[in-house]
This record gives C-alpha cells, sequence and structure tokens, in this order.
C-alpha cells in the first residue's frame, strides 16, 4: 500500500469492505484475539462480511470490537478519512472543518477527533540520554491576552516541553504551575543522570545541575545561543533551546489559529496531537497511517469519561 494525498487514499479505500478488510489486516499483526474465548491464532474475516469469524469457538465478532472505533456507528472509511487529514494537516483540523469534510454533524466529529487524539499518547517510557533541550510553555487564557504570556501567567496552563536533540523526539506535559516541584519530577522521569540539559536561566531549573551537566542561557540578557568550546577551542557543542521553541511555536500556531481556545480539562490531548506529529515528522503518510492503525486496540473511550474528569 501506499498513497500520498487524500485523492490516493480514497482511491485505495474505495468501499466500505476495502476498509474492514485492511482493519482487520492490520489487526492481524496485533493479534486480534476473539472476544468470546481469547483465541488469537484462529480467525479470519469471510469474504463480504464486517465480522471475524474465530474457526476454535464458531464465534462472528465485529472487526471494530476492542478498538477505538468500537460503539462508533460512522462508516470505517469516514474514520480513514478523520485519520488521515488529522494526522497530515500540520497544525490539526477543528470538528467544524472535519464536520463539513467528512459530512458528520460537528458533535461527532469532536468525538471522533478527541479519540485519536487520545491514541496519540507517547507511552514510550525510556529516558533520553544525550543532550535535551527544556522550556515551558504557557498556554489558554483568553484570547486578547495571548500575546502577554508573562503578564498572564496565572490563568494560563504550564506545559513543560523535552526535545531530545539526538533522537529528535519531544515530550511535553500539562503541569500544575512551573513551581520546580512541578517541572523537576518530569525531568528526572524523562532524563538519564549526568546527560546534558540546556535551558533558559529560569531559577526553577537551579537544582538540575546536582544530577546533570546542566546549561543555561539568559534569555533575559538577550543571550539566545552559546557555544561550549573544547580545550583545544573547537565548539564542542550549542547552547541554546531553539528545537523545544520551534516545537513550542508549531503548538501554539494549531491552538490558537486552528484551534482558537483549548480548555485546561483536554489540553493534554492537543499537546499529544502535535507531539505525535513531530514525532513521527519523517515519516511518508502513508507510514504514519499505518502506524496510527496499529495503535487503536484497546482503546474504549466512552463519551462520559471525554467529558468527565477522567483523564490521567
Ligand atoms: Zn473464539
Amino acid at each position: 500500500m501506499n498513497f500520498h494525498n487524500l485523492i490516493e487514499l480514497m482511491d485505495y479505500f474505495k468501499t466500505e469492505q476495502d476498509c474492514i478488510k485492511y482493519l482487520y489486516e492490520r489487526r492481524i499483526k496485533n493479534n486480534i484475539k476473539c472476544p468470546y474465548c481469547n483465541c488469537s491464532c484462529c480467525s479470519y474475516l469471510p469474504k463480504n462480511s464486517n465480522r471475524v469469524r474465530c474457526k476454535k469457538c464458531k464465534s462472528l465478532y465485529s472487526v471494530r470490537i476492542g478498538t477505538i472505533f468500537q460503539d462508533s456507528n460512522i462508516p470505517l472509511r469516514k474514520w480513514f478519512v478523520a485519520m488521515y487529514i488529522y494526522l497530515s494537516h500540520k497544525k490539526g483540523i477543528s470538528s467544524y472543518q472535519l464536520a463539513k469534510d467528512i459530512s458528520v454533524t460537528q458533535k461527532t466529529a469532536w468525538f471522533m477527533l478527541q479519540r485519536l487524539r487520545q491514541i496519540s499518547k507517547d507511552y514510550n517510557q525510556s529516558r533520553f540520554d544525550g543532550t535535551t533541550e527544556i522550556d515551558e510553555a504557557y498556554l489558554g487564557g483568553s484570547e486578547t491576552n495571548k500575546h502577554a504570556d508573562k503578564k498572564n501567567k496565572n490563568e494560563k496552563t504550564c506545559i513543560i516541553g523535552l526535545v531530545n536533540r539526538d533522537t529528535k523526539q519531544v515530550r511535553a506535559y500539562k503541569v500544575i504551575s512551573n513551581e520546580k516541584e512541578n517541572l523537576l519530577p518530569k525531568v528526572y522521569l524523562n532524563c538519564k543522570d549526568k546527560s546534558n540539559i540546556f535551558t533558559d536561566s529560569y531559577n526553577g531549573y537551579d537544582d538540575l545541575q546536582k544530577h546533570y551537566n546542566h546549561e543555561f542561557v539568559k534569555h533575559c540578557a538577550g543571550e539566545y545561543n552559546r557555544d561550549k568550546k573544547t580545550k583545544d577551542g573547537r565548539i564542542a557543542y550549542k547552547i541554546n533551546t531553539n528545537s523545544i521553541e520551534g516545537f513550542w511555536s508549531q503548538l501554539k500556531r494549531g491552538l490558537y489559529g486552528v484551534y482558537h481556545w483549548a480548555s485546561n480539562k483536554h489540553i493534554q490531548r492537543y499537546v499529544n496531537e502535535f507531539c505525535y506529529r513531530y514525532n513521527t515528522r519523517t515519516l511518508q503518510d502513508f507510514e504514519r497511517f499505518n502506524n496510527f492503525l496499529l495503535r487503536v486496540e484497546n482503546e474504549t473511550l466512552k463519551y462520559n469519561c471525554l467529558i468527565g474528569k477522567i483523564y490521567g
């Protein structure tokens, strides 16, 4: 399979049955399990059927069971188009726009996007090594104050972001405030001891020097880059936070330009969305689509869970 744009995707998935077959084939790679007897080795998809047959217990079950598509009446073809748009639009897509594009209600489009964001979460627990840039951003708050970051930190949500220069991966987390008690645990969890950490001169990061090779640039004094030299005068590395700031500008362009606003309650999901696109930016569209489709397992997200307070 290969497609480079929406037209080619829709050519590839001409009918609902094409999507069902494709989803089933992808799920085989994840060892799709029979929900009745838990057998994972003897299922097949009868021709022109949307139900998988278990050869062992003879049960029939929906190819959507145990995925984010379970409990959804939306055709998979619409889901696939939504997924493609979600993954390939660098700034994301609003639920209003998606609703128009695939002809569903805005409420349905919002729910679909929230499900896609939910599985965009980064499950990688390994700690960064090498060099990691760290910075905070302040998001949300009222639209009129969006340029006055410093003045309105209290009504904004603080996000800490980490970009590893070696793997070129980003992670970002909502934190209660920008105090060191909230920031430092995220660094300890995500960065190996003794690795290089570059930040700005914010004093919340001062304690990092105990565990890391911590270097910083003084943004307040107009310093945005400093060359660290070796003994013989060569440049060992450049101390700056350009990569994480590049990520923040992408995130802010999307959040303010496309979504206009993201509530404090849901902001981690939007952050996950932008992290996922950033981390898969070197993949081709169809590779990213396929990767993403492997994530749809076991994520049944109930509407009540989305509108309630449950979110880890
Ligand atoms: Zn079975």
